[in-house]
């Protein structure tokens, strides 16, 4: 029997604090930051707000299994195999293009993300990139379905209408005064949610994890709302890609303000506004709250690749 009452707890409440000593003091800028990484170590941030409704709705259903997709260091993949244990579910991830050719040990060895997942009772199926590109197809569910059984399927990276609705409530009566809320953004449901709770004084700025022209498209699917804007300028090359600039602006945040960030979404997104800020992107007094979105698993498969290129380490 499955039991979502893991997702019952609202964090509204988490914490917001000040950094304070930020770059644009001479702006008078007031930042803070919502903790939406301390919800979970796994079922983190915003990956906790887009399961809550779809594990609620699957629960509903009667399904008893989850099925969903992501890369081999899916945050996402992480959080549904832990939110599936929790809450009594069997959990199924597609995975695009790793254990080709190697062995799940090896892969396991290699890749700490799945490695989680697996332990959490995650079943995997492993699909060449060309395969994963026809995830949607109705040829390829009909397989997914004579092989497990039915299933509730969670998109990639968890973006669908319940997740926007459960992403409306990273905002709260706490976040009410500022101007501004900052936000990473990779398939766009987060930064749609935030959108839809947004209140009429208040901008949204999202700032992509990757190339994506398509990605406004995305965000209007989910939200008819206009306060809202993508700074494109900041994704460092594409998905999880970094350079040492990068890793030494989030282990020089974490020194500073005692807080780590990850290197796929938080710390790209910091880094960007950190330099909007100091480049008067902001007018005087301007209030602006960031949402550490978590995701912060995904840093230990990120050294294993940089210690392998011999770049230093995210610490
Ligand atoms: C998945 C993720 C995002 C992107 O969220 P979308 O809803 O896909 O835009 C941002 N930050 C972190 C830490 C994530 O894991």
């Amino acid at each position: 029997m499955s039991d979502v009452g893991f997702f019952e707890n609202d964090f509204y409440d988490l914490t917001i604090s000040a950094l304070n000593g930020f770059v644009g003091n001479e702006f008078n800028l007031e930042v803070a930051i919502k903790r939406e990484d301390q919800i979970d170590t796994f079922v983190s941030g915003n990956k906790f707000r887009k399961l809550k409704y779809n594990l609620i709705e699957a629960q509903n259903l009667r399904q008893k299994t989850l099925l969903t997709f992501g890369g081999a260091f899916s945050n996402h993949i992480a959080a549904t195999a832990r939110a599936g244990q929790r809450c009594g579910f069997k959990t199924i991830g597609v995975i695009r293009g790793e254990e080709l050719g190697i062995t799940l040990d090896q892969t396991l060895q290699q890749n700490p993300t799945l490695k989680f997942a697996y332990e959490c009772g995650m079943q995997f199926e492993f699909v060449t990139r060309k395969a994963y590109r026809e995830k949607e197809s109705a040829a390829f569910n009909q397989m997914l379905k004579e092989q497990f059984g039915d299933f509730y399927s969670i998109p990639e990276g968890g973006t669908n209408a319940l997740a926007v609705k459960g992403c409306k409530e990273i905002l709260s009566e706490n976040t009410k005064d500022f101007d501004y809320i900052a936000c990473a953004v990779g398939t766009g449901g987060t930064i749609a949610g935030i959108v839809e709770a947004s209140l009429p004084h208040q901008k949204v700025l999202g700032f992509p994890a990757l190339k994506g022209d398509f990605l406004n498209a995305e965000i209007k699917k989910y939200t008819s709302k206009a306060n809202w804007e993508l700074i494109n300028t900041y994704h460092f090359g594409g998905y999880a890609k970094v350079n040492e600039e990068l890793v030494q602006f989030i282990n020089d945040f974490k020194k500073q303000h005692g807080i780590q960030l990850d290197p796929v979404y938080t710390g790209k997104m910091m880094f960007g506004l950190t330099d909007l800020m100091r480049n008067g992107f902001f007018s005087k007094n301007t209030r602006i709250l960031a949402v550490h979105t978590g995701g912060l698993q995904g840093i230990a498969g990120m050294n294993a690749k940089l210690s392998k290129k011999g770049y230093p380490q995210i610490i």
